[in-house]
């Protein structure tokens, strides 16, 4: 594409799992990207390595710490920033586009304070619009951003609705699939036992700890039902959840005249990182799809909501609205850690969230400064009540 300016780049939380696969895709196009922003949090050697290859001006690690390290391993001199308010400073950083792929509502100032300032966002992150989805939609409506999902099965409904030109009145109601995770088809009586590893086990993607334990319970589903109610201001009776172990179908929407729009691939993040980085184009891409007969014997099941009850407790706080939706996501973030170090069981995970949405289902929140605080407030509470135990 010689004359065309590329792409400039920014990637808040470059060295995970979706952060890696967003340079694979920038990798695949050298000419037509240009990274000018990353972060990352811990991983300073990772980080530097990253910075080295791809020279970005600006550079975010989580603590002042790590300054001197990454400094040490790096063989050029960009800007870095530190913590909180280092990571606010990378999203606003001149950029045409930016990719979120912090886990976690630590990346909220940072979402909120990108919004006004770059046109186009690729969103990874889904704790975020879990917990301020509305107050979020209504700044990129405000400001025309671009938010684009990276989430593979709104970036499949995303693609499914373009087929109705993004109408909503043409389409009786859209299914997200779930994997079901490690655990689809396990005798509940069973699920005290289930170790960290296994949890982590996922069948189907190689993910992050956080969200491979929160497909292991189904929470991730509960999260991404609150996704795409805000994402496609959808109403709750008309998103679906089906449980599909393949992950060959990562969504579908069902039009009002009687057809099923399904969006199939093969389980690979770095399809839908590439089209939310190229939207509205269509890029030819290195990554190749394994064509139909390889993905065959598709199978759909109704999900188990007994065997794992924190999919209709994560709809039950999206639909409840307030701060129910921030508890919970907040409960979690704190839980999932504690049963990795071994501290809650698995269904610990579950006891935890339920007694903290109790403890806080009076207060309310107005500002996107209060729901960070409350955000804070109930980690706090879940970390330090737990150890106490
Ligand atoms: P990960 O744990 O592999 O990576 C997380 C990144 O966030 C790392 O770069 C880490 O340094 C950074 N980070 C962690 N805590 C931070 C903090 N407090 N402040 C700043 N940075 C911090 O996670 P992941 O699997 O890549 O997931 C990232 C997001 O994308 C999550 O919200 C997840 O739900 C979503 N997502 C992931 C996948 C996937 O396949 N991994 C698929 C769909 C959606
Ligand atoms: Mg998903």
């Amino acid at each position: 594409m010689a004359g065309v300016a590329p792409v400039s780049v920014g990637i808040l939380g470059v060295t995970g799992s979706i952060g890696t696969q967003a340079l694979d895709v920038i990798r695949a196009f050298p000419d037509r990207f240009r990274l000018v922003a990353v972060s990352g949090h811990t991983n300073s050697l990772g980080l530097a390595a990253i910075a080295n290859e791809f020279r970005p001006e600006r550079v975010a690690v989580g603590s002042a710490d790590q300054v001197a390290i990454i400094r040490k391993h790096m063989d050029y001199d960009p800007v870095i920033e530190v913590g909180e308010s280092g990571l606010v400073a990378l999203a606003t950083h001149p950029m045409d586009q930016l990719v979120v792929a912090i886990v976690g509502t630590a990346a909220l100032p940072a979402v909120v304070a990108a919004i006004p300032h770059v046109p186009h966002i690729a969103l990874a992150n889904k704790e975020v619009l879990v917990a301020a989805g509305s107050r979020i939609m209504a700044m990129v409506r405000a400001h025309g951003t671009r938010l684009i999902p990276v989430d593979s099965e709104h970036s499949a409904v995303f693609q499914c609705l373009a087929a109705v030109d993004f109408n909503r009145d043409r389409i009786h109601h859209m299914t997200l699939t779930a994997s079901g995770g490690p655990f689809w088809g396990r005798d509940p009586h069973t699920f005290d036992t289930i170790t960290p590893a296994e949890a982590l086990r996922h069948p189907n993607w190689d993910m992050g700890s956080k969200i491979s334990v929160d497909s292991a319970t189904m929470v991730n589903k509960g999260l991404e039902v609150i996704e795409a109610h805000h994402l496609f201001d959808m109403a709750w009776d008309r998103i679906r959840v089906v449980v599909h172990p393949q992950s060959i179908v990562h969504a579908c929407i069902e039009t009002v005249d009687g057809a099923i729009l399904a969006h199939m691939g093969r389980p690979d993040m770095r399809y839908p990182i590439q089209y939310a980085m190229t939207y509205p184009e269509r890029w030819a891409t290195p990554f190749k799809q394994d064509g139909l007969t390889a993905l065959s014997g598709l199978e759909f099941f109704e999900p188990d909501r007994d065997a794992f009850p924190w999919l209709d407790l994560a709809i039950c706080c999206g639909k409840a609205g307030g701060v129910m939706p921030i508890v919970f996501n907040a409960a979690n973030e704190v839980a999932v850690p504690l049963f990795l170090n071994g501290q809650v069981s698995f269904m610990g995970m579950y006891d935890t969230i339920r007694r903290i949405l109790d403890a806080y289902a009076a207060e309310t929140v107005v500002t996107i400064a209060d729901i960070i605080e409350l955000d804070k407030r109930v980690k706090n509470h879940v970390t330090i009540r737990n150890s106490l135990v």
